[in-house]
């Protein structure tokens, strides 16, 4: 079956999900750029040898992403249909951070900004990667080394459009000292396969903490949901905010018109979410079975395990998944940074059914995928059928297969990935 063996076969069969582990890898021969349709694509030198090609593969979560093994750590567990479904997992808990204003401007408790502060602040971090809006450019998203309390405010909030944060992880390289690193699910895989691979790295990430992650939407969803607030052709773009300053927040943007008057629209999380963004997910996160950051320290989202009361001020549910992460988080609740409360496993199902429906589908998707003669992700070690059968309902399941099948034909999913690539976009445009 077909088998993505090089980087080129990861962007041109539909794998690549834009993460920048291999701008990282070889910054020499490879920069990631903004795509309007697919999101952000590396650009490879064309002299690139095969086997160089090759060895960015290998490093690649776009094409494999394999279980965690940290038996050592979580023992008998992982035989278990909880590791199975949500990785290892050693503790829940649900909080907030106790600044307010990252708690407030934060997705859900501010956890992730509090945490990633602490350990700037509190510990012997110097810096941390994390995701923000450009300034200079509001639609698209930059990654950062974080050094201060107002690079870690500027970088609040989920950004539901593509980011390659791996691609700082050359920055800090040799670095020697510990950085905390952020990112979505396939971020924290890439950034843990490359330290596999160079010490250099490994010794520079102190701590991984990711979001809980359903799927990156497109900058064509953004468009689109900068037209359904009222955004022109002639605007002048300001600031689009996804989430967060509330719980969840609204989804708005604020953009000059050509008359010189200000506006600001919004509509709801829910709204932008389901009825716009959503729509436009990238091909590769409906081939992902790694949702919740099973390879990060800390995993953070939110509770929806019960309703938000109007003017709840934001709680973050957090998994730890090693003692790196349950040490730093047990001195960050002793600091006073996050307030945190326990909670079961069992919370983790009912905040995130979606999460644990979209790992289930997997393996009827890559099994279609494979058997149309399209590419799919490998999973070494994840037992992806259990998850299939255990989490989807019997019409599910059978979704899972034909609508794959349709989509591989709609999608064009059995011709390469065709990329007009925007590295000079302006902004707004
Ligand atoms: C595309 C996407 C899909 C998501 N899907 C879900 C979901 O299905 N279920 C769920 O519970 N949570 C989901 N989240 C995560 C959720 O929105 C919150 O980020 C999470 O609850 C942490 O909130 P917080 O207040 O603790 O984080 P904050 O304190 O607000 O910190 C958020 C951190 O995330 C980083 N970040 C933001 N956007 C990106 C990005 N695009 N790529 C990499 N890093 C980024 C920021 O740099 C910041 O460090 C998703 C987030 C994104 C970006």
């Amino acid at each position: 079956m077909a088998q993505a063996t090089t980087i080129d076969d990861v962007i041109d069969q539909h794998l690549c999900m834009g993460c920048g582990t291999c701008a990282a890898k070889r910054p020499d021969v490879v920069h990631m750029a903004d795509t309007i349709a697919h999101g952000r694509r590396p650009i490879i030198a064309s002299d690139l040898s095969e086997v160089e090609a090759e060895s960015l593969a290998i490093s690649c979560p776009g094409q494999s992403i394999c279980s965690v093994n940290t038996s050592h750590e979580i023992g008998a567990q992982t035989n278990s249909y909880d590791h199975a479904a949500w990785g290892p997992v050693l503790e829940v808990w649900e909080g907030y951070a106790t600044d307010p204003e990252l708690r407030y401007s934060g997705a859900s408790g501010g956890v992730v900004s509090a945490l990633t502060l602490f350990c700037i602040e509190g510990e012997d971090f110097t810096g941390a990667i994390q995701v923000r809006a450009r300034p200079d450019a509001p639609l698209l998203n930059e990654s950062i080394i974080s050094r201060s309390r107002g690079d870690v405010l500027s970088a609040t909030a989920s950004r539901y459009a593509p980011a390659s944060p791996c691609e700082r992880l050359a920055d800090i390289q040799g670095s020697n000292v510990p950085h905390v690193f952020v990112g979505k699910p396939c971020d924290v895989a890439g950034a843990t396969m490359l330290a596999d691979e160079n010490e250099e790295i490994e010794n520079a990430i102190g701590l991984s903490i990711s979001i809980f992650c359903a799927g990156t939407p497109s900058l064509a969803g953004t468009q689109e949901l900068l037209q359904s607030l009222g955004f022109g052709p002639e605007d002048i773009l300001n600031e689009v905010r996804y989430r967060g300053r509330g719980w969840p927040g609204k989804m708005f943007a604020i953009y000059r018109k050509a008359t010189g008057k200000t506006v600001r629209a919004s509509t709801s999380y829910e709204e932008g979410w389901g009825s716009v963004l959503q729509k436009h997910t990238q091909w590769r996160c409906r081939l992902c079975a790694d949702h919740l950051g099973d390879h990060a320290d800390l995993s953070v989202g939110d509770p929806w395990y019960r309703p938000i009361a109007p003017g709840d001020e934001g709680q973050s549910l957090v998994v730890v998944r090693t003692e790196r992460g349950r040490h730093i988080l047990k001195k960050a609740i002793k600091a006073g940074a996050v307030v945190m409360t326990p909670r079961s496993i069992s919370t983790l199902a009912a905040s995130q059914p979606n999460l644990g429906r979209a790992k289930g589908a997997v393996f009827g998707r890559a099994l279609t995928a494979r058997l149309m003669g399209a590419y799919a992700p490998t999973y070494p070690g994840m037992r992806l059928s259990r998850v299939w059968w255990h989490e989807l309902t019997l019409s599910e399941k059978v979704k899972s297969v034909f609508g794959t099948a349709k989509r591989v034909v709609l999608k064009g999913l059995l011709r390469p990935e065709g990329a007009e690539v925007l590295d000079e976009i302006s902004n707004g445009d």
